[in-house]
């Protein structure tokens, strides 16, 4: 079955590669007009933007840091210039690194809960003037938050935050009609290099026998985004494969 989102105008942050650039595409494939931000960039954006070109719809990529102010300013104020409002938004942008809990720096935690949490916090607020009575926030959050993992204390504490922060954002913002629901992916190969060992390790784990597809991922989101999810909210989905 084909979900629509025809005449649905979308924000995805981090939709420049990974789970995000799966997500910006299934909903510009769908019919939405897409505005998705990066960070840096690269030739993974260009080729992103060759590929959307070739969907229907009016779409943008730009270079917006989720951590900044400034630039979580000049975001919003692209998707009213160029969409007028938002049905959809996705908050995908995310970082983890691998340190030992007492070897965590006060600055690499700020890194990642900024960029994680309070992103989310501040996109959010920020959208709320544009997004419409009937309209969807998806919130990435992982399977690791409900389990703990060794190295990444500061990463699943952003991701368990974002469970509760996106309950009470539903609580509040469910009565003018918009829906907040956490996607929790479990390990997703994406473009980047996973060693043998890893890509062994976790595929035993799950139950589905292999790593799950950034587009198993963008297919949950197109869910929640469409009118089929009308009744799902203030929600947490796993797709972790079975782990
Ligand atoms: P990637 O590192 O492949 O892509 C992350 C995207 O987010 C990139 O486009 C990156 O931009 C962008 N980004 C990072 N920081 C910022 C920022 N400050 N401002 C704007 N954009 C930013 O990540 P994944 O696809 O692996 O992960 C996507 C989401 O899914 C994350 O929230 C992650 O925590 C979550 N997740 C991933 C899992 C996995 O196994 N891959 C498992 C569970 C959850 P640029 O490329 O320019 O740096």
């Amino acid at each position: 079955m084909t979900i629509s989102l025809e005449g649905k105008k979308a924000l995805v942050t981090g939709g420049g590669r990974g789970i995000g650039g799966a997500i910006t595409l299934a909903l510009a494939r769908a019919g939405a007009d897409v505005v998705a931000c990066y960070r840096d960039g690269g030739d993974h954006v260009d080729r992103l933007a060759e590929t959307l070109a070739g969907t229907s719809g009016k779409h943008h990529l730009m270079r917006a840091d989720v951590t900044r102010a400034e630039d979580v300013e000049a975001l919003i104020q692209t998707c009213r210039d160029r969409l007028g409002a938002l049905d959809v938004l996705v908050n995908n942008a995310g970082v983890i690194s691998h340190v030992p809990f007492a070897e965590l720096t006060p600055a690499e935690w700020h890194r990642v809960v900024d960029t994680n949490l309070t992103s989310v916090f501040t996109v959010v607020q920020a959208a709320l003037p544009l997004l419409s009575g009937n309209s969807s926030v998806i919130n990435i959050g992982s399977g690791s938050a409900f389990v703990g993992l060794a190295l990444r204390a500061h990463y699943t504490a952003t991701k368990a935050g974002l469970v509760g922060l996106t309950r009470s954002m539903n609580r509040e913002l469910g009565p003018r009609g918009i829906r907040v629901n956490v996607i929790s992916p479990g390990v997703v190969q994406t473009e980047k290099e996973l060693s043998p060992e890893i890509v062994a390790r976790y595929t035993a784990m799950t139950s589905v026998g292999r790593l799950g597809r950034p587009e198993e991922i963008a297919n949950v989101a197109l869910f929640l985004a469409s009118d089929l999810s009308s009744y799902i909210a203030g929600a947490d989905i796993d797709a972790i494969g079975g782990i």
